[in-house]
């Protein structure tokens, strides 16, 4: 299976919102990372970063180029082996209970690769029987409406574009309802339309109680749907928080948007 499959978070060999500014109630806690730490041959990627997800609420993680971001995804989605610390997806521990987490878990990586000899309808059966997904065809043909994929359900994955392989990747995710989704830059390769249906969707995920890490360089697409923001730089985290938090925490940093912030405090903290 490729390792940046949106099926790789699936247990193996088993059948498998408002902006940021305006938190939902806090409901029960659907990740949470301790102690993460990641070395590349000596090297730290990332050092010691604590963070937690609720139930219904999306989480912004930020950082400059090479701060962390897709190693720590990477580490929570099982496609690298959690070197040191401790991950959990709705209260399973991702390495003593690894069927139970994963089967929680979607994974939508910047550029998907589908199988090469599967049809989009045939990713999306095998994606319900992966997970044990009942009455599953209603919701398909729905989640390949929005996406504008029913054209393209008999289309073999080899035959896809980049912005479909994308698409694909989200109606696989969306179909099982995951407790917990993991998206490294979700929109880059999808048109404007795509964009759109993208963030209503990933709202509407939200909404339904699912847990979403959204890691992006789109800053204005953090400000728009994320609950919370998590900024990393250099591979530690340096602020876990709300946008107004932000803003009293770095009052006076550039002129209060989130991108001005965020040039100044990876400004300020480098050598
Ligand atoms: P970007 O925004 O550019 O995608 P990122 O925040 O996702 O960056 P990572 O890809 O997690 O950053 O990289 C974090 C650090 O780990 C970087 O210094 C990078 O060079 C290093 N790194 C990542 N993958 C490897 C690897 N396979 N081998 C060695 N070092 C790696």
């Amino acid at each position: 299976m490729n390792q940046d499959s949106p099926f790789h978070g699936a247990p193996e060999g088993a059948p498998a919102a408002t902006p940021v500014s305006s938190p939902p109630v806090a409901r029960r806690v659907a990740l949470r990372v301790e102690a993460f730490s990641k070395t590349y041959e000596g090297q730290a990627a990332v050092k010691d970063l604590d963070f937690q997800v609720e139930e219904g609420e999306i989480l912004g993680l930020v950082g400059a180029n090479g701060a962390g971001k897709t190693t720590t995804l990477r580490s929570i989605a099982g496609i690298l082996p959690l070197q040191a610390g401790r991950v959990h997806i709705c209260g399973h521990d991702l390495v003593a209970d690894e069927l139970s987490a994963k089967r929680e878990l979607a994974w939508i990586p910047d550029d998907p690769q589908p199988f090469d000899n599967l049809t989009v309808d045939e990713h999306l059966q095998f994606t319900a029987a992966l997970y044990g997904v009942e009455e599953w065809r209603e919701r398909a043909d729905e989640l390949l409406k929005t996406f504008e994929l029913t054209e393209k359900r008999q289309a073999l994955g080899g035959e896809l574009s980049r912005g479909m392989r994308q698409k694909l990747a989200f109606c696989s995710a969306w179909l099982h309802k995951p407790g917990v989704v993991l998206m490294d830059e979700p929109l880059s390769g999808l048109d404007p339309r795509g964009i759109r249906s993208a963030k209503d969707a990933i709202a509407r995920l939200a909404r339904e109680g699912s847990a979403v890490i959204l890691s992006s360089h789109l800053l204005e697409l953090i400000e728009e749907l994320a609950h919370k923001l998590l900024i990393v730089h250099r591979g530690e985290k340096v602020f876990a928080g709300t946008l107004v938090e932000l803003r009293t925490a770095f009052r006076g940093a550039g002129g209060g948007s989130l991108e001005e912030i965020f040039l100044e405090i990876t400004e300020t903290k480098d050598p």
